[in-house]
């Protein structure tokens, strides 16, 4: 069974972690989004597709969910005695090597498609890992920040991880822009996994900054939406809130309300076949086949990687029962 997957990072890679132990012969494509990706200290830094290659990989840091495990800051702290920041990004000792090696192979003219993939060489994720796009896509965030006397203040756009990192999403955010985005290409393998796929899921990932700049890629939810398989999706909303993150915050910049439901309207049934909401949502189960989408209330918490891979086999039933409908 082929199977294509759009990832954010930690709900997307602890998702396929469930996957590839529900289906361990299955043939697996992750298209990672990049929108989250920024240069630091002169480094190109792709947090996504980190935390799935370090998840599947066995290198995550477990109680974090992204980030190496067993690890230090000391080039962190050596940058900080210089005044050289920003301090807000966590890159640890370990992850940093990761980033070297990934800016000098970008820099020696590889795409990046080419460089996760040897990236991946060393962490042998079990899944073929592909970006959306070798192009440069990143998100920004248009935000009012408050001004010295409390008020509103400045209006300006920050990138992404700004506003998450830094900001942790204290002010509202008003609009969404994955930049680049209109001018991307699909990376190689990306456009030719969907149309080989048997089925497609979207992972309880956040559904504007990770599932969303993938599918703002042109051609990419063309692709899925004409691609003939069962499209499955897993809600990363339960009990009208993220379950982990500030989703929430993103979603009311597109006009979204934090509920499964809406979430799964907001994908629609021109692209979405199925969705899954948790069971304490199983009201909302009705809402959603009113919308053309076929819709099962199970358990959606992945406590541990048995919980993931019920997760992942109730999807993978669904897509069936969609397949056979
Ligand atoms: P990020 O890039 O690291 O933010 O990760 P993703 O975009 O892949 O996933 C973030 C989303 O995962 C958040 O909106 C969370 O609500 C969701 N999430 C995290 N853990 C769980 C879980 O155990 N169950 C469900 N249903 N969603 C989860
Ligand atoms: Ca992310």
């Amino acid at each position: 069974m082929r199977i294509v997957v759009l990832a954010g990072g930690i709900g997307g890679a602890r998702f396929l972690r469930g996957l590839k132990r529900a289906v361990p012969d299955a043939d697996i494509t992750v298209i990672g989004n990049t929108g989250d990706d920024i240069h630091l200290f002169g480094l190109k830094v792709c947090p996504d597709l980190d935390t799935v290659m370090y998840t599947l990989g066995g290198g995550i840091n477990e109680e974090q969910g992204w980030g190496r495990t067993d690890e230090s800051f000391h080039v962190k702290e050596e940058l900080a005695a210089y005044g050289v920041g920003p301090e807000w990004f966590g890159l640890g000792d370990r992850d940093f090597a990761t980033h070297i090696v990934r800016t000098q192979m970008l820099g020696a003219g590889f795409p990046l498609s080419a460089v996760t993939e040897a990236l991946c060489d060393r962490w042998q994720p079990g899944v073929r890992l592909i970006p959306m796009s070798d192009d440069r896509v990143e998100t920004h965030v248009a935000v009012t920040l408050p001004g010295a006397d409390g008020g509103p203040g400045e209006r300006k756009a920050v990138h992404f991880q700004e506003y998450w990192v830094r900001l942790r999403a204290s002010v509202p955010a008003e609009a969404v822009v994955p930049v680049g985005a209109e001018h991307a290409k699909p990376a190689p393998g990306v456009l030719e996994a969907v149309a080989e796929a048997d089925v497609i899921l979207f992972p309880p990932s956040n559904p504007v900054v990770s599932v969303g700049t993938i599918l703002a890629v042109p051609g990419i939810r063309e692709a899925i939406a004409d691609a003939g398989v069962p499209v499955v999706g897993l809600s990363p909303i339960v009990g009208d809130a993220p379950v982990r993150g500030m989703a929430d915050k993103v979603l009311a910049a597109v006009g979204v309300e934090a509920t499964a439901a809406a979430v799964a309207e907001h994908y629609g049934s021109g692209l979405l076949d199925g969705w899954l909401v948790d069971t304490v949502d199983a009201g909302s189960v009705e809402r959603v086949e009113a919308a053309g989408i076929r819709c099962r209330a199970v358990p959606l918490m992945m406590t541990d990687v048995d919980a993931a891979a019920r997760m992942a086999q109730e999807a993978l039933a669904l897509a069936e029962e969609v397949r056979s409908a």
